[in-house]
């Protein structure tokens, strides 16, 4: 059907490649492009010949925009799957609109350089007129909105697990079980163990900056701000067990709260066992989470990216890590005048990962709803002129192709609430 520009070779990339490649009716061709082409030839070695998907590779900075309109001036795809890192979001949607190619991505704007003062004061301006102090938010993309429609192309933002897939667990929970959603309670439990004393399942730099951050949460039409981890439950998980798990500020919430109408709360958790949260705390006190340059005998050095060389790479995480996953959404709200409560879930076991693409859970459960969005993109079920998030389509497609591609979902409609 198509051709993929796919940009970053990490983790989630390599698992968004590797089911592109189950799906070569769709992804006929693929080029894989990130800043060390190495990773991606090796990719591409591994998975020639194991796939009717043509590969080919190539090299880019994505903080280029020059070199991102060249390369897909050459590439010539359909859509640009965006896999690197948040830092990248805008220069790849600023090629994509110059070359008229539809935009992919997982993860929304974050930038790098927290100290440049341009995007401090407006980002203190949104801190203030909304009152969360999140790194990210999706401000920024949604500001391509015009342009986009002008040009008759596609964004859809987000299309990971969460968020991606918990919006459109919301979505088809509206569509198909309530009449007003009143609350969401993201879950998302990692009952994984790698073995080492500290790593991170993602990008440590991107994990450890969004963990480290202050929670808050939507509720009766604004942000609520708290401490780091100030919020903690217990919850047991289907299939996992009893975890504790702590109340962070997420990227879904912002585009829930605005899609979801009438919605009153809604609130994201994550589980974290006590050694990593006393590591991380540790890390914080002596600045190793810093994200301001320092000089190092006469280099200038990130700590965070520093600890990020020192930390495993969570792409070698696969062979190591035993257990599950469980993400998923519990809702409450009203159908038919009644009260309803609604948990949908999907549990990922990582070992099984490991044995069908070489990867860990967490890089899984993103990786394979990013090739599903930019399937449905490419083959026009979710295209249409704008930038959009997950929960703005029909969740049909995306939930059929949940469970066909790895992901299966559970409906159940007696959860245990979190108080
Ligand atoms: P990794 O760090 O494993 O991979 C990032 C890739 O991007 C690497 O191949 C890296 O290249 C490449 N890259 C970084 N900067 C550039 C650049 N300037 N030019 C070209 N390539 C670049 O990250 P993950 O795979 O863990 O995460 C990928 C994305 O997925 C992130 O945006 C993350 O936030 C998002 N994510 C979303 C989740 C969700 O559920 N929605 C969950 C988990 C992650 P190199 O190899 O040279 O370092």
């Amino acid at each position: 059907m198509g051709k993929a520009l796919i940009i970053g070779c990490g983790g989630v990339a390599s698992v968004a490649i590797h089911k592109c490649c189950q799906n070569s009716a769709v992804f006929e061709e693929i080029c894989i492009a990130s800043r060390t082409k190495s990773k991606c030839d090796a990719l591409r070695d591994k998975l020639s010949g194991t796939t009717a998907t043509k590969i080919t590779t190539a090299q880019v900075d994505a903080d280029d925009v020059n070199q991102l309109i060249a390369l897909i001036n050459e590439v010539k795809p359909d859509l640009v799957l965006n896999l690197a890192l948040p830092y990248q979001d805008l220069t790849i949607m600023d090629a994509c609109l110059a070359t008229g190619v539809h935009y992919v991505d997982t993860a929304n704007y974050e930038c790098e350089n927290t100290d440049d003062p341009a995007w401090r004061a407006v980002y203190e301006k949104r801190c203030a007129e909304k009152g969360f102090t999140a790194y990210f938010d999706y401000s920024w993309q949604w500001a391509y909105e015009e342009k986009y429609k002008e040009a008759g192309l596609t964004a859809l933002l987000g299309t990971g697990f969460d968020p991606g897939v918990t919006s459109v667990f919301a979505a088809y929970a509206l569509k198909h079980y309530f009449d007003e959603i009143h609350t969401i309670d993201i879950l998302d439990c990692n009952g994984g163990d790698h073995g080492y004393p500290f790593a991170t399942n993602f990008n440590p730099e991107i994990n450890l900056r969004e963990v480290s951050a202050n929670g808050s949460y939507w509720e009766n039409g604004h942000w609520v701000e708290t401490e780091p981890m100030a919020i903690k439950r217990e919850y047991d998980f289907p299939q996992v067990g009893k975890k504790d798990m702590y109340l962070l500020h997420h990227e879904e919430i912002e585009s829930l709260a605005k899609n979801i109408p009438g919605v009153k709360r809604i609130r994201f958790f994550m589980t974290f066992g006590q050694s990593y949260l006393t590591h991380m705390k540790c890390l914080e006190n002596v600045g190793m989470l810093s994200t301001t340059p320092i000089s190092f005998q006469g280099q200038e050095i990130v700590p965070i990216q520093f600890l990020k060389a020192l930390l495993p790479d969570p792409a070698t995480l696969g062979p190591r890590t035993v257990g599950k996953t469980n993400i998923g959404c519990i809702f409450t709200g009203l159908k038919d005048g009644k009260e309803k409560t609604l948990y949908i879930y999907n549990v990922c076991d990582h070992q099984e990962c490991y044995k069908e693409v070489g990867s860990q859970a967490i890089s899984y459960t993103t990786g394979v709803p990013a090739m599903i969005g930019a399937m449905l993109v490419m083959n026009g079920q979710w295209r249409r002129p704008g930038v959009f998030n997950t929960e703005d389509f029909d969740p049909d497609p995306y939930m059929e192709a949940l469970n066909q591609w790895g992901l299966p979902w559970v409906v159940c409609e007696d959860p245990e609430l979190v108080d």
